[in-house]
């Protein structure tokens, strides 16, 4: 067993480390104080991501990206999750779904993504349906060679940095069968409703949309009809392991800043991290930011050893679980740390404490992870979680 990173997983961590500090840090301030990453700084932060390598992290060079194996991606995802305001998203990683397309699909709209050249949002969320897909009620109909979909998304991340959205839609209504659509932006019958505000200052926004009766071509379905939610599984195991490495890397940074203030900050004649009760907190936080990241490089190792896809599931699901909730434990014992500093806005414990809570709620609540480990040890037994494959 090497535990070790290679001299390469090095350096692509040094770099995003180095990426974060110079480019993505100095605009967590003006992000937080407009709401989302102001219009005019995006081309700029766009094209560092191109020159300093970082263009289609997610993906194979067969398709232009960089052909990074899953733990090369952990390495640098754990240095964009220490970055506040969700600025770690203008490393844009498009979704994996886009690979289920046919060539001409391929060329418009992956190959362009994974250069930054377009940006797609994905919406399956909507009034009705949340944890439980098969209530999405947006239905696509194929009329005359067009499709046409209505209904309404909500919470579409990153609408307003996007050139196109990918819909998840009900052919005919028929629960079984979810599909995909690519929508160009602009499109006809198509309402943008609203960009609520939201706990986070979120570098992009998440948008509410209506469609209503929305004519787009016969070729821009994705994949299969009925395939739309096997192909978006795939982008949740991926997904499941970005928020657990961002997680992971929020809740260092605040453990390193409250570790760093418990040796300076005197109160009672000496530092506080003398008091008991303050290093048992800071205990604590490393107890658990060790667990997650064993946790955490253990299944990126299991995904690039080709583990299967059933085990893979199971074991990412267990993964954004924890390093979701350590996070919420450790920055919240970091805040406490800081005192009253850990509560002032230009403190970035305090807005990882507001970024870090969604990281509970989306791509698979944590009630919902536990439905899919409770699942898997029904199904295959305790050893799924603690056997070796
Ligand atoms: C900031 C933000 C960005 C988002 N971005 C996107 C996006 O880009 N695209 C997109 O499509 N969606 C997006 N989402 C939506 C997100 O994926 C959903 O919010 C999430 O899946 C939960 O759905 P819901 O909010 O409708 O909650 P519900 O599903 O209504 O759940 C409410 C509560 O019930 C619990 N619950 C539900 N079912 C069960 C069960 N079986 N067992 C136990 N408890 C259960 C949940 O855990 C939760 O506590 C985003 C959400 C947020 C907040």
């Amino acid at each position: 067993m090497d535990l070790q990173l290679t001299p390469k997983e090095k350096e692509l961590a040094a770099k995003g480390r180095a990426f974060c500090d110079e480019v993505l840090i100095p605009l967590e301030q003006v992000t937080d104080e407009h709401g989302e990453l102001p219009m005019e700084k995006r081309p700029a932060v766009r094209q560092a991501v191109r020159d300093w390598g970082l263009a289609g992290i997610n993906h194979s060079k067969e398709h232009g990206g960089l052909g990074l194996t899953m733990v090369e991606q952990i390495v640098i995802e754990e240095q964009l999750g220490r970055v506040t305001n969700g600025l770690w998203s203008c490393v844009w990683r498009p979704p994996v779904s886009l690979k289920f397309g046919t060539d001409a699909q391929k060329q418009e709209y992956l190959r362009p993504s994974i250069h930054g050249e377009r940006r797609g949002c994905f919406a399956i969320t909507e009034p009705e349906a949340g944890s439980d897909p098969r209530r999405v009620q947006t239905i696509a109909t194929l009329k005359n060679g067009k499709w046409h979909l209505s209904g309404e998304k909500w919470f579409v991340t990153s609408y307003n940095a996007s050139d196109f959205i990918i819909v998840h839609a009900h052919v005919d209504g028929d629960p079984n069968k979810p599909s995909l659509f690519l929508v160009d932006k602009p499109v006809n019958n198509m309402t943008h409703i609203r960009s609520p505000k939201f706990m986070h200052n979120f570098a992009f926004d998440h948008a509410e949309l209506r469609f209503e009766g929305t004519e787009i071509a016969e070729d821009k379905l994705l994949g299969q009809i009925g395939q739309g939610l096997e192909m978006t599984k795939d982008w949740f195991v991926e997904a499941r392991l970005q928020i657990a490495a961002h997680a992971f890397g929020a809740a260092t940074r605040a453990a390193e800043i409250a570790n760093d203030y418990a040796t300076t900050r005197h109160q009672f004649d000496r530092p506080i991290r003398d008091f008991q009760g303050v290093e048992f907190m800071l205990a604590d936080m490393a107890v658990e930011l060790f667990a997650a990241k064993t946790m955490l490089y253990r299944v990126a190792w299991e995904i690039d050893s080709g583990a299967d896809r059933s085990r893979i599931h199971a074991h990412a699901s267990a993964l954004k679980l924890f390093c979701s909730e350590v996070a919420g434990r450790v920055i919240d014992k970091a805040l406490q740390v800081l005192g009253g500093r850990g509560y002032m806005r230009e403190n970035p414990v305090e807005r990882l404490y507001r970024d870090i809570r969604v990281d509970r709620i989306w791509e698979g609540t944590s009630e919902i992870q536990r439905v899919v480990v409770g699942g898997q040890i029904r199904k295959r037994g305790f050893n799924v979680y603690t056997g070796w494959h």
